[in-house]
């Protein structure tokens, strides 16, 4: 399959081990018609952007190295923290208005609102080798906190690897995605979620995107993996967002179809 372009990398702004500039050039140079800068948001410890404005300076440079090259779209977008029970994220309205895409996920080490939702999501997660009554109660919380997320906040755009680091009900977590015209990502990095996940997905109806998140410059448009499990599971093509064919950020993306944002 052909793509239209990546949306979801990571530069040196938060934890990828590339610039900007060489992101745009490695999606560039697989002939990738757009690429989107989603570095962490900040408060997910070590991984995060310094501060929120740090978008700020990515924006700038997007702009300058947008003119360096014409023939790729260049976007600006965040990979949000969901950070509690309610769906709190860790950007401001006044962030994500400068944003063109908006990503949500669950990480690892990220701060909590409170002690007791960073119990129920991150504690409950670490104890879960400790039985299944553990187990049911973590999958109960993340669930509950991306469903919560996505309901939120009209803007978010994708949600990250569903179910990675952080067990989710996947059939719950795909009915959010459908109803709130959120994309659900098959992440080539990760190669998750699992093709028993992706079959639940699809049957429930959602949207796809094929992402490499890539950290590295020799990753950046690397969607094979996604390319391959897709046709392997004959997802019809027409239900992935950034298939070629497909017009790209501007006939997916919330900002760019102007939705509502109520
Ligand atoms: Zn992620
Ligand atoms: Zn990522």
């Amino acid at each position: 399959m052909n793509f239209f372009g990546d949306y979801h990398t990571h530069s040196r702004y938060s934890d990828g081990r590339q610039g900007i500039e060489n992101i745009v050039h490695a999606a560039f140079s697989k002939g990738l018609l757009e690429v989107a800068i989603t570095d962490h948001g900040p408060l997910a410890a070590v991984i995060g952007v310094k501060k929120q404005e740090s978008y700020l300076d990515i924006k700038e440079e997007i702009y300058q190295v947008q003119r360096k090259y014409p023939n790729i779209h260049i976007l600006l977008g965040a990979e949000a923290n969901i950070r509690d029970l309610d769906g709190t994220l860790d950007l401001d309205e006044e962030i994500m208005e400068e944003l063109d895409i908006l990503i949500a996920g669950l990480h690892p080490y990220t701060w909590p609102t409170s002690i007791k939702d960073g119990w129920s999501i991150m504690a409950g997660n670490s104890l879960r080798r400790l039985g299944p009554r553990f187990q049911k109660e973590a999958v109960k919380a993340n669930t509950r906190a991306i469903v919560a997320a996505l309901n939120r906040y009209p803007q978010i755009d994708i949600l990250s690897h569903p179910g990675l680091f952080f067990k989710v009900h996947i059939e719950e977590v795909a009915w959010a995605c459908k109803i709130r015209q959120v994309l659900f990502e098959i992440n080539c990095a990760h190669k998750y979620p699992p093709i028993s996940d992706i079959i639940e997905a699809n049957r429930v109806g959602v949207k796809f995107i094929i992402n490499s998140d890539a950290h590295f410059q020799e990753s950046v448009g690397n969607l094979d993996y996604g390319s391959w499990i897709a046709d392997k599971l004959g997802i019809n093509r027409n239900t992935i967002a950034n298939r070629r064919s497909g017009g790209g950020y501007k006939k997916w993306s919330k900002k760019a179809k102007d939705c509502a944002y109520s």
